[in-house]
């Protein structure tokens, strides 16, 4: 498909934690861009300084990044076109569609008591005032609303949501300070940046008639807006911000892939007939608007567990071993040895059929790049006591004389739990724990395939002595 003239863009305010809800409507966007083989645009709304912050920035440039959301061009930062907003007001000023307001806020709020009980917003003085009339005082600009009539907002998923224009306050676009508003700079930028297609929450549906009014006042074409439901807790309640699920560093914490992450954040607001697990290639095929719902969605921290699992086991070994790489140097955790890439490399899809997500996968691959001597977990070192040790040394000749494969390995523990008349577990216990240090693994075959011989037997060797020099 050629290029297409849609563009959309992510245009989060940096004032604090990426949330689900954000990192949801960065996809939508960037699924909408790439489906339609438009643009994807990032504009860092940075205008409120007060509360923006680098760190915030960062995370948000983390996440995305993290989540495979890559953006075309370069990340704008919107205070910096802020002599580019003031002269857009200039604009409106010299051709009238605004004015200068000098009124106070003891004059606004004396207004607002005098009308309280009534719909009606603050009217200005100052909108047909000229420029003789003007003292030597602050003054914000307003825009002129309309007095009568309705702002209609065409959205693409409810229809028509109408506003009474003579609801609407004459909005300021420009502080006294000089720092143009938030639902001024959206406009300008969005009209600067060519965007086509704006797909946002609907916490903004009232920002919206506010903007159209600014995109008519300059005559310029207002985007499409798709204004999504929020999302919802598990419960059903709005999302607060203190809930320690919404945070997208919780997931990245947790080590869900982002794949898996992907098709859930798409899940929450979007459907395909029945379908639950997809790929990402598959979204981009699939992606459009009328697959969007109306109804708030709900986290489902099961769905997402599932999805996870899902596709650890469908990823590629190599891919998932980048995966692991990625997660481990974001925990500040060591670097693999070449020699230890490749083991998890071989035994990846044993691994990968047991884990969740890759912070399981990486508990669960520490047995192989664990070195001698091993420290053992408590539980672990239970199992390790005056029986688990007989049998382990019992064993060991045995083992020594294997050619190490799949049926060699199993037919030893075989014959020696049929030799001692003992259950399997009683033997593969002890094993496990000395192999691998812990009480849960791949089954002990598997671990000892993955080891090695010369490694393997080396870790019963030093179970062995641990338990003598215990015992001393
Ligand atoms: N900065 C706004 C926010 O983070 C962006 C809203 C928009 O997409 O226009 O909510």
């Amino acid at each position: 498909m050629s290029q297409t003239n849609v563009v959309t863009r992510f245009a989060p305010s940096p004032t604090g934690t990426m949330h689900i809800g954000s990192a949801r409507t960065a996809l939508f966007n960037w699924l909408y861009a790439r489906a339609q083989n438009g643009k994807f645009l990032l504009r860092i709304e940075d205008t409120d300084r007060g509360r923006s912050t680098p760190e915030s920035r960062e995370e948000i440039i983390d996440c995305l990044k993290w989540l495979g959301v890559d953006w075309d061009g370069e990340a704008i930062s919107q205070f910096a076109h802020q002599e580019r907003h003031r002269q857009a007001v200039d604009n409106l000023l010299k051709c009238g569609a605004a004015y200068k307001c000098f009124s106070t806020a003891d004059e606004i709020a004396a207004f607002r008591h005098q009308h309280s009980g009534t719909n009606s917003p603050f009217f200005s003085p100052w909108r047909d005032k000229r420029d003789s009339d003007y003292p030597e005082t602050p003054y914000c600009v307003r825009l002129k609303t309309p007095f009568s009539g309705k702002t209609v907002v065409h959205d693409s998923l409810h229809g028509e949501v109408a506003w009474d224009n003579h609801l609407l306050d004459d909005m300021v676009i420009l502080r006294s300070d000089g720092s143009p508003t938030y639902n001024f700079a959206v406009v300008v930028d969005d009209h600067d940046m060519g965007v086509t297609d704006v797909i946002r929450g609907d916490d903004h549906l009232s920002n919206t008639a506010k903007q159209l009014n600014v995109y008519e006042s300059f005559g310029w074409k207002s985007p499409v807006f798709t204004h999504v439901p929020l999302i919802l807790d598990e419960g059903g309640k709005k999302l607060s911000k203190r809930t320690s699920t919404v945070g997208m560093r919780t997931y990245m914490d947790e080590g869900v892939l982002p794949a898996a992450m992907r098709n859930y954040l798409l899940r929450l607001g979007w459907s395909h007939g029945d379908d639950e697990f997809f790929t990402t290639e598959q979204a981009i095929l699939w992606f459009s608007l009328t697959g969007l719902r109306k109804s708030a969605a709900r986290l489902d921290n099961k769905k997402l567990a599932n999805l996870s699992k899902r596709h650890i086991a469908a990823a590629d070994d190599g891919q998932l071993l980048s995966e692991l790489e990625k997660y481990r140097k974001r925990k500040r955790k060591s670097r693999f040895k070449k020699s230890v890439q490749d083991k998890i490399l071989a035994a990846m899809p044993v691994l990968k059929s047991r884990v969740r997500n890759v912070s399981e996968l990486d508990a669960s691959s520490a047995f192989i790049s664990d070195t001698r001597p091993l420290r053992y977990e408590e539980k672990a070192a239970k199992v390790l006591n005056e029986e688990g040790k007989a049998q382990i040394s019992k064993l060991l000749p045995y083992l020594e004389d294997t050619d190490w494969s799949r049926d060699d390995l199993q037919n030893v523990i075989k014959t020696a739990c049929a030799r001692e008349s003992v259950g399997f577990g009683h033997i593969a216990r002890p094993l496990r724990a000395a192999l691998t240090g812990s009480v849960n693994s791949p089954s002990i075959v598997d671990v000892m395939l993955i080891l090695g011989r010369v490694e393997s037997v080396g870790r019963l060797r030093d179970a062995v002595e641990w338990l003598e020099d215990s015992n001393n």
